[in-house]
């Protein structure tokens, strides 16, 4: 799950973390008055910078941060800001806060590591962008520091990535409240990562988070309630809300080709299979492994409401689950679909093959005889399409 950078502000604040003062504002007139309340009785001086809150990165590259040098043009910021569409997420809040004289930009972060089962800081001197661009083209810059949760965050830590990211002296008290905080709140929350980019070090050397990310393990969830209360369920992506609803595992990716299987291993072999030959999967999709014809019909609407999936492979094992009852929800759905044309590959084996095979005779379906021959015919389709 995701928040907002003010919620994790609010959070990492509490855990010591120097962040700049602000307020968040739903509307332009609200918003001016945030910043004179932040003027008169906080004592910010202009600029301000006005920022989206939406749960997608990038927001600066796409207009979505700007300084404003008075009230009014906070006011008109925040108009311009409100409402715009950022990939696909409507802003409904913006934050107003103290505006930063940037010497430098570092980034922070704090990672689950798979591979050293245990968190993992990295920091870099090349912050504000894309930490994932910094890893793919200059891996060398940045630091990678694994902590054992069982010894703690050690002060040689803390110390060699002030080195690294080139801390002034005047910063490092900031700096070290601000590894620690972010650490602590890691640690306590189930985050699956923490994040601070950029890590600004002012014109007068002080170290502060200009910006914050945290999403947290949602399994984890039930131990932090006030975390789960913080849910944007209307900045969610629309289908996979309403895959939590139907109580399918539905996770929304990139691709074009649309993924119904039974069970989750066989959704990742299905996902690794179709990228192997060329594909780009459009979603991981597990309709489970007893499902019933009304299930198969619901994954199927609602993968085809994604308007990229141009092709839809059906992987489905008949083990627990039955090939005719699959067969028969597919049916069912593209009955309440009278004007569907998205070509459906469908290989089914096991328990009742030979029964849903004829079922879906003289239908426009695909059938495959095995799931790399569907992948590929999937791919191919796709591509085509
Ligand atoms: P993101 O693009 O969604 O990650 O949003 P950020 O909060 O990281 O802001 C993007 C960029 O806006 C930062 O890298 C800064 O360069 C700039 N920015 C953010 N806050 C301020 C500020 O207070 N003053 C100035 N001058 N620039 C800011
Ligand atoms: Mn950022």
């Amino acid at each position: 799950m995701k928040i907002h950078e003010h919620q994790a502000k609010e959070i990492l604040r509490s855990y010591g973390v120097r962040t700049p003062k602000g307020g968040v504002a739903a509307t332009p007139a609200r918003a001016e008055s945030v910043a004179r309340k932040l003027h008169d009785k906080e004592g910010l001086g202009f600029p301000m910078v006005v920022k989206a809150q939406v749960l997608v990165g990038g927001r600066g590259k796409a207009g979505g941060v700007k300084l404003a040098h008075s009230a009014e043009e906070v006011r008109a910021r925040a108009k311009d800001i409100l409402k715009m569409d950022i990939k696909g997420e409507i802003v409904k809040k913006v934050l107003i806060e103290q505006g930063l004289d940037i010497a430098r930009e570092i980034y922070l972060g704090v990672i689950i590591d798979r591979a050293r089962k245990m968190p993992v800081f990295m920091a870099s001197a090349a912050g504000g962008v894309d930490i994932e661009q910094v890893a793919a083209e200059t891996p060398e810059k940045i630091l990678f520091s694994p902590v054992d949760p069982l010894i703690g965050l050690a002060d040689f830590q803390v110390r060699e990535m002030a080195f690294f990211t080139g801390i002034p002296k005047s910063g490092m008290k900031d700096f070290s409240g601000i590894v620690r905080g972010l650490y602590q709140a890691f640690l306590d929350l189930d985050c699956s990562l923490a994040e601070i980019n950029p890590l600004v070090v002012t014109g007068a050397g002080e170290v502060i988070a200009a910006d914050a990310k945290m999403n947290f393990d949602d399994n984890a969830l039930y131990r932090h309630p006030q975390v789960a209360e913080l849910r944007d369920e209307a900045e969610e992506a629309p289908l996979e809300r309403e895959a939590r609803r139907l109580k399918l595992n539905y996770v929304k990716l990139e691709g074009k080709i649309g993924c119904i299987v039974n069970g989750a291993g066989l959704a990742m072999g299905t996902m690794d299979i179709v990228k192997h030959f060329g594909g780009e999967p459009a979603n991981f999709l597990d309709i489970g492994g007893g499902a019933k014809s009304e299930q198969v019909a619901e994954a199927l609407r609602l993968i085809v409401r994604d308007p990229k999936v141009n092709t839809i492979f059906f992987n489905i094992f008949g083990g627990i689950v039955r090939c005719d009852l699959v067969a028969q929800g597919i049916l069912d759905a593209l009955k309440t679909m009278p004007d569907w044309n998205t070509p459906i590959v469908i290989r089914l084996s096991g328990t009742n093959e030979e029964i849903a095979r004829d079922m879906l005779k003289g239908t426009a379906l695909i059938p495959v005889g095995s799931m790399s021959e569907g992948a590929k015919k999937a791919v191919e389709l796709s591509a085509r399409a």
